[in-house]
């Protein structure tokens, strides 16, 4: 047993165990560090299960910390929205929040350590120079004019760049490392930057900004980050911010990376979900066709859904593309257990039953989910009018469709099965009303001595009690596979422009009474979620997934 655990332990987690053992921590720290420049998405979610899965694991804590030291693209409405996130995934971080910019005294106190240690200086060359002089992988960078200026120089001068001495863009603070280095990042890279902007929690005590690569290792450090997990881009910055911990002599987070998600048909930078939101292509952030997490909650994932997704695909060292079908695998498994049938009819079309008596309801008994052997039932009216999917009615059908035409029989869920006698059509040519009688000796539940033979059973919900309900269908966003890998076209090119379908049917009247945000199976159509559109005049659905199968038909070609 013990064997075959360590046998499925991940590479992180091996790592873990080994530092665990060899008693280097007695309890792991890790972190989820974003930056408050858009809402979380599915790929941010593989970062919270894992971060969060690996302290709950080994005995620790995970911090929430928000890496907000570019000011220009961040903002308050992120935080909040990344904390509603995380914690209806259902993890809980560590005491506070932590922030990045919380850190920007000791972030420059740190700049001015390695001033005096001679390992950084104030470069007044333009960023077009300093780019123009860093060389290839293959060919070694030119050393900047103001490279070997004294420590006493350098001290005053990042001090006035502090002090907004100096113009946005004039002057940067650099390390002085190795511009022949094969490794760019360690081509003295920019630590500093003068930017007269904004910040959404520090305002304008600062004009000057670190770099991203000069405050992600050192924030790790000052909250004693074990085990510093990112994704595989980060692995070239590594030596660099090994580099940076050695020379100011502080506590050492070890970083790991990992392969980051990438999913078919579905973009994952924020920046270019930010330009859906704002180009109107989608109704905001948390619009259901959104990879984001409020994107997929509004469209009725559960936690358990997505974290089970997580674990599912597992952690890898290589990048790889997950098949969008195994996430809406995830969501179908976890609904198919806990979300009770109604029936709902989408495109809806009135059958008359011309033997049923007229003003007869028979209330009739039906579960609630035959998946959940405590499932209660509940009660639907029977009566002369009903609603029935057109899509169940053919004039004049094919050998192989099963359902309802002129002449055929089927079965009713639950009640009845009915023969098709007549129909009528509008003046446009379209069948407006299907006439039927019933066989009152099928009735479902009991001995069957009607002799009609069926080949279908199809939903169906009483005139009289329908609610009306708004039914929204969804589709992928993009046409394409991998609509930001091509050279030549932006990813704007893909859209899939009917991702969007709007469906006014009838619910039976069990819906009436439900609470809002309540998931559903709705018999033969799909799961289901109600918006908060909904009103007491009509309520609002939101289709989750599909019934059918994708992923696992998808194995079975394999
Ligand atoms: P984006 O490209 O969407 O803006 P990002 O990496 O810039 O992503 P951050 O806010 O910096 O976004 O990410 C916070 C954390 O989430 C980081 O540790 C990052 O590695 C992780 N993360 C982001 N995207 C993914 C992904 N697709 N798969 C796994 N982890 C991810
Ligand atoms: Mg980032």
């Amino acid at each position: 047993m013990a064997k075959r655990e360590k046998k499925s332990l991940n590479f992180i987690e091996q790592i873990i165990e080994g530092d665990l053992k060899k008693g280097k921590y007695k309890e792991i720290t890790t972190r989820f560090p974003p930056e408050p420049n858009g809402y979380l998405h599915i790929g941010h979610a593989k970062s919270i299960v894992l971060n969060f899965g690996l302290a709950l694991k080994y005995g620790g804590k995970t911090n929430l910390r928000f890496d907000d030291t570019n000011p220009v693209v961040e903002d308050v409405e992120y935080v909040d929205s990344i904390k509603e996130d995380v914690k209806w995934l259902g993890f809980q971080w560590a005491d506070k929040e932590y922030y990045a910019s919380d850190y920007f005294d000791k972030i420059y106190e740190f700049a001015i350590v390695l001033i005096k240690k001679g390992l950084a200086f104030v470069d007044d060359s333009t960023i077009d120079e300093i780019k123009s002089m860093r060389g290839t992988p293959t060919k070694p960078g030119q050393h900047s004019p103001f490279r070997d200026r004294s420590v006493e120089e350098n001290l005053d001068l990042f001090e006035r760049m502090k002090n907004g001495e100096f113009e946005d863009g004039s002057k940067v603070l650099r390390a002085k490392i190795d511009m022949s280095s094969p490794n760019m990042h360690l081509r003295d890279p920019i630590m500093y930057r003068i930017k007269r902007a904004h910040h959404h929690r520090t305002g304008d005590k600062w004009c000057i900004y670190p770099m991203y690569d000069f405050a992600h290792g050192q924030s790790d450090s000052i909250e004693n980050i074990t085990h510093s997990i990112c994704t595989l881009e980060f692995e070239t910055h590594r030596p660099l911010y090994d580099w940076f911990i050695e020379k100011l002599e502080i506590f050492p987070s070890r970083q790991i990376e990992f392969a980051r998600l990438n999913l078919n048909y579905t973009i994952m930078s924020k920046r270019k979900l930010l330009k859906l939101v704002q180009e109107g292509i989608v109704n905001g952030w948390d619009d259901p066709r959104m990879p984001t997490i409020s994107g997929l909650r509004r469209r009725g994932y559960t936690p358990e859904s997505i974290r089970n997704f997580c674990d599912r695909i597992g952690i890898a060292k290589r990048e790889n593309v997950v098949d969008v079908s195994l996430l809406e695998y995830s969501v179908r498994e976890h609904l198919n257990k806990i979300a009770e049938r109604r029936m709902v009819v989408m495109r809806p079309i009135k059958m008359v039953i011309t033997n049923y008596p007229e003003g007869k309801i028979e209330q009739l008994d039906i579960i609630n989910n035959p998946e959940d052997e405590n499932s209660l039932s509940r009660k639907i009216p029977f009566s002369r009018e009903i609603y029935i999917e057109s899509t169940d009615f053919m004039i004049d059908p094919p050998k192989d469709f099963f359902r309802l035409g002129p002449g055929r029989s089927i079965r009713l869920k639950n009640a009845y099965k009915v023969t098709c006698d007549d129909y009528k059509l509008d003046s446009e040519g379209n069948v407006e009303e299907i006439y039927c009688t019933y066989h009152s000796n099928s009735k479902s539940g009991q001995p069957d001595t009607s002799g009609i033979k069926v080949r279908s059973t199809i939903h169906w919900v009483n005139v009289e009690a329908a609610v009306p309900v708004e039914i929204r269908l969804y589709d992928r966003l993009f046409k394409d596979e991998f609509p930001d890998s091509h050279k030549d076209k932006d990813f704007m090119d893909f859209l899939n422009e009917d991702s969007l379908h709007i469906l006014n049917g009838y619910g039976e009247v069990n819906l009436k009474n439900d609470k809002k945000e309540d998931k559903y199976q709705f018999l033969r159509m799909g799961y289901f979620s109600m918006d908060d559109d909904s009103s007491p005049e009509k309520l609002v659905f939101n289709r989750t997934v599909t019934l059918k199968d994708g992923w696992k038909k998808l194995q079975g070609k394999k």
